[in-house]
């Protein structure tokens, strides 16, 4: 995509600067009295019409670029479209083998930047923590020719801080962070402020990293939700004997405090692994019927992330814990039924990694460990 223009130029009357870096692109003045349409048509060399409506993200290929992998495709989010008269209106025009349906359409943009653009402008930024399919939703607005326009395209929004978090697949544009192209600050899509860092390294999550000792561990507690590195965990001293297996049923995606069972509602206790929530697990095993295994394995695996973990999606396996966990609370807590098809929609053999992980034990006893949330202390 184009490079925001640096260099001083003569000075133009404002109504005469053009709205793009396209020579042809409408003037400012032009643009103002153009007619705004909610949606435009190209026909490709096949024949098929490709529609392109106010929203949308879409590919561009500016005139004279030869088809590119798809990793590199210019990325946009169409902001509006304006169309303008013409006295050859009536001649269509062409791409190529392919034409556009109405005389000339001006699209106005908003460039999602890729991350070699962004490394580019912005010190301390690293290419190498993104995957080539990420793009940085920037502030770059500018006017573009519809003929350039080559397909809608998807961009999934990460939110790192949500235990819901969708899969995103290895080959679909994602985003999250947004870049503000005057100040050069980057922003992520996560909805709260991050919580304390306690001792671990605020280096952002590198897709690419592949050490599994760099494994990130999220407590998914409201007032957290923040990842951490398992290496940075055990330096700062958060961890604690695994006194359970099922000891991390204690953090829940929904409350800060411990899920509490019916026997112990009235019971608050302050959050702490070294305090597991004792009526919590003593409600699993008293259950009749028995909780399923397989439930249970899944709802006490650590939320993760990591490109050490072969077979996980970047995203991590946080939503189907996050959602396994919320069965087993639903029916200790209002007496509900296991849902029959619960794993349906679950990735659940690739959210099942702690056979995938180093185990943790304490050097000497060999006693199991648990990691705990810097924040919140909770066993993550
Ligand atoms: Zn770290
Ligand atoms: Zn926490």
């Amino acid at each position: 995509m184009p490079a925001a223009t640096t260099r001083k130029r003569k000075v133009a009357k404002k109504d005469d600067v053009r709205t793009g870096s396209d020579p042809a692109s409408p003037t400012v003045k032009e643009w103002a009295t153009m007619k705004p349409f909610g949606s435009f048509v190209v026909e490709d060399a096949d024949g098929n019409e490709n529609v392109f409506a106010l929203g949308d993200r879409a590919v561009v290929l500016p005139g004279g670029k030869k088809k590119l992998a798809p990793h590199q495709y210019w990325v946009a989010r169409i902001i509006a479209i304006r169309g303008k008269d013409c006295p050859d209106s009536k001649k269509p025009a062409r791409l190529g083998k392919a034409k556009i349906l109405v005389p000339e359409f001006w699209v106005q943009v908003r460039w999602y930047y890729s991350p070699s653009e962004v490394a580019y402008r912005v010190k301390g930024f690293k290419e190498s923590h993104c995957s080539r399919y990420e793009r940085i939703y920037s502030d770059h607005s500018e006017v573009v020719s519809a003929l350039t326009f080559d397909d809608t395209v998807s961009v999934a929004k990460f939110r790192e801080d949500d235990p819901d978090q969708l899969p995103i697949g290895a080959d679909e544009f994602f985003t999250r962070y947004r870049l503000n192209t005057r100040t050069l600050e980057i922003e992520s899509y996560s909805l709260a402020p991050l919580a304390d860092t306690a001792g671990c390294c605020e280096a952002p999550y590198s897709l690419r990293d592949k050490v599994s000792l760099h494994i990130m561990h999220m407590c998914p507690r409201p007032c957290c939700r923040r990842f951490y590195h398992s290496a940075c965990l055990l330096a700062a001293g958060h961890w604690a004997p695994l006194t359970h297996p099922l000891l991390l049923l204690a953090s829940s995606p929904d409350t800060d405090a411990h899920p509490a069972t019916t026997s112990a509602s009235k019971r608050k206790r302050k959050p702490d692994a070294s305090t597991c929530p004792i009526s919590l697990l003593e409600a699993v095993a008293a259950h009749v019927p028995p909780l399923p295994e397989p439930l249970l394995a899944l709802a006490a695996q650590p939320i993760v992330r990591s490109a050490a973990l072969r077979g996980l999606n970047f995203t991590g396996n946080s939503r189907a814990v996050a959602a396994a966990r919320r069965i087993v609370y639903a029916v200790l807590q209002k007496g509900y039924a296991v849902p029959d098809g619960w794993a349906e929609d679950l990735d659940v053999d690739a959210a099942m990694v702690d056979s995938c992980m180093p185990a943790l034990l304490l050097e000497g006893t060999g006693e199991p460990l648990v990691l705990t949330c810097p924040n919140c202390s909770g066993p993550i």
